[in-house]
Order: structure tokens, then sequence, then C-alpha cells
């Protein structure tokens, strides 16, 4: 008996969508000139959060939504390719990442028989304060046009509704 695919099941629903798919002619810059950073968190649909369609915005996501250096770069090229003019970083209430210390992780990954100090976690202690410091690293950045802008929001995963904390600034301030 062939060993069942694990991946079956969403193949199947992907037989189904490309279907009816119908090829938008969108071409891969984005539309509607945002880039979203959030989180991993599976509760999150950043698309259907802020009423947006497939082709209108950049959507990163890592845990804790945090610039990373791989999230500016990936910002910049975008910025000066792909047609992004404004930046969202938006981590959410209830995050994993806000729960425990770098510490603590590596202690209980090290009880399930993986030492992972190597590894930089990057959890958050102070989530507004993170937030202010991501926001500023992408302000900051050299390679940004000046007509990049960017904020810091909040998603709560309770309600829905997403919380202006750090208001919109352009970027480009090493410019
Ligand atoms: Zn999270």
């Amino acid at each position: 008996m062939a060993p069942v695919d694990p991946f079956a099941d969403v193949l199947a629903a992907n037989a189904d969508y490309s279907r009816t798919f119908s090829d938008s002619g969108l071409s891969g810059t984005a539309a509607r000139g945002l880039l979203v950073l959030t989180c991993m968190d599976s509760r999150i649909a950043p698309l259907e959060a802020l009423g947006l369609r497939a082709g209108d915005a950049k959507i990163l996501r890592n845990a804790g939504g945090q610039v990373t250096p791989d999230v500016l770069t990936t910002i910049v090229l975008a910025a000066h390719l792909l047609g992004v003019r404004r930046v969202m970083v938006m981590p959410h209430t209830d995050c994993r990442m806000t729960k425990a210390t770098d510490a603590e992780l590596h202690q209980r990954l090290l009880e399930e028989g993986v030492d992972t100090r190597s590894l930089s976690f990057g959890t958050i202690a102070y989530p507004d304060d993170a937030l202010h410091r991501d926001v500023q690293r992408v302000r900051s950045s050299p390679y940004l046009p000046a007509a990049v802008v960017v904020g810091g929001f909040r998603y709560d995963v309770s309600t829905g509704r997403i919380a202006t904390v750090v208001p919109a600034e352009p970027a480009g301030r090493g410019n």
C-alpha cells in the first residue's frame, strides 16, 4: 500500500481551486503599494482583516512579526522593485513569542532532547517597546526611498480589530 501523502488534503483543495482559477493578469508588484509584516500565528488572515485581495500587498510573516535582517532586506527590495510605499508592522495580542524567554524555550526544547542554544528565537518581553523598535528599524534604513511610510499596529486575535500603536511616519531618514 502506498504511503498516505501528508499533503493530500491541501493538494486536493488546490485541484478544486485551480479548476475555477482565472489569471488576473496582475503583475507581482503590490497593487495597493502595501507591505504587511505580521506573525505566523495561524489565527491571523491578513488579506481578509485588511480588506485586501491577492495582488494588493506583500505579506511577510515570521515568529512575532518582527523586523529581522532578512525582513529588512526584503522590505528594501519590495520598496525599490515591487511598488511598496506603505509598510505596516503588525504583531498581535496573545502572541506565543511574548509568553516565554529565549532561555525558557531553550530549556523546554532541551528537555525534549534538542539543544537549540545556538539559535536566537527573539522572544518578546515588552511588546510595545519591541514594536516601536521594529518600526524604527524600518524607518531608519538608509536603503529605503523617502516616499515610504511606516506604521506600527497591533492585531487583536479576539476581536479582529487593528489598533494603531506607532502612527505612520516617512522612512528614509538615513538618506
Ligand atoms: Zn504571534
